[in-house]
């Protein structure tokens, strides 16, 4: 899979990549992943990417020239199966879209800044709108950090345990299960007799049973999708 990313603060996305699994799955070429300064693609002397709103009102807006030259560079040669803005006002992330996307060969992610982006580069460009809840970011940055982390981790390789992803929370519809590790008591609180057993078919079971009580408490509207 290759991953592109469009930023005007491209600094804020070094970090989420530059360690522990993300790194580790860029290192060994089960991704790979570019981010574009739209600065780059600025307009004049001083690389304009930001203007007032028509219309009036506080806040600049992401340019559509920038925008559509770095767009149309991306997919000169190959055509991306996403083009994906950020925004507060897209369909809400969650895992079974992230195992839909963790399929797709080339992904483009567009940050917003500001006001957000010109209406018609979504309209023109992009396919997929996403927000990572029902708050507002000041970019888009960390947003696509989120988006891309919950896919990376999906591709087959990246985590150790191949079936380690399939057991977190989301993947069936449940809340993953308490784990615990050593010691076996702490400040009083025992872990439960069954995971030291050694027992596997009754500590799965106990498994199955825990994330169902927590899905019924914390999110019952889990089990009625
Ligand atoms: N004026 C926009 C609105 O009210 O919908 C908010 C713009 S926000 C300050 C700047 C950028 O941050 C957006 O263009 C978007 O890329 C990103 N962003 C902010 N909140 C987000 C969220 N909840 N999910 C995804 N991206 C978000």
């Amino acid at each position: 899979m290759h991953i592109d990313i469009i930023s005007v603060v491209p600094e804020l996305l070094e970090s989420p990549f530059s360690h522990s699994i993300l790194m580790r799955a860029i290192d060994k070429g089960l991704v790979s992943l570019k981010i574009h300064d739209l600065r780059n693609f600025g307009l004049g002397n001083y690389r304009q990417v930001d203007d007032y709103q028509f219309g009036g009102g506080a806040g600049m807006v992401l340019m559509a020239e920038p925008l559509d030259q770095l767009l149309t560079s991306l997919t000169k040669e190959q055509s991306a199966d996403a083009i994906v803005y950020l925004t507060p006002d897209g369909e809400t992330w969650n895992q079974s879209m992230a195992n839909g996307f963790s399929l797709k060969e080339r992904i483009i992610l567009i940050c917003g800044h500001y006001k957000g982006i010109d209406q018609r580069i979504r309209d023109i460009w992009v396919t997929h709108e996403v927000s990572i809840g029902d708050y507002v970011l000041s970019g888009g940055e960390l947003a696509a950090s989120v988006v891309s982390d919950s896919i990376i981790r999906l591709i087959p390789g990246v985590l150790n345990d191949a079936g380690s992803a399939l057991n977190d929370s989301f993947q069936d519809n449940l809340l993953a299960p308490p784990v615990y590790t050593r010691p076996s008591e702490f400040k009083g609180h025992k872990v439960p007799e069954v995971l030291l057993s050694g027992n596997f078919s009754a500590i799965e079971a106990w498994r199955e049973a825990e994330a169902l009580r927590r899905t019924q408490e914390r999110r019952p509207d889990l089990l009625s999708d």
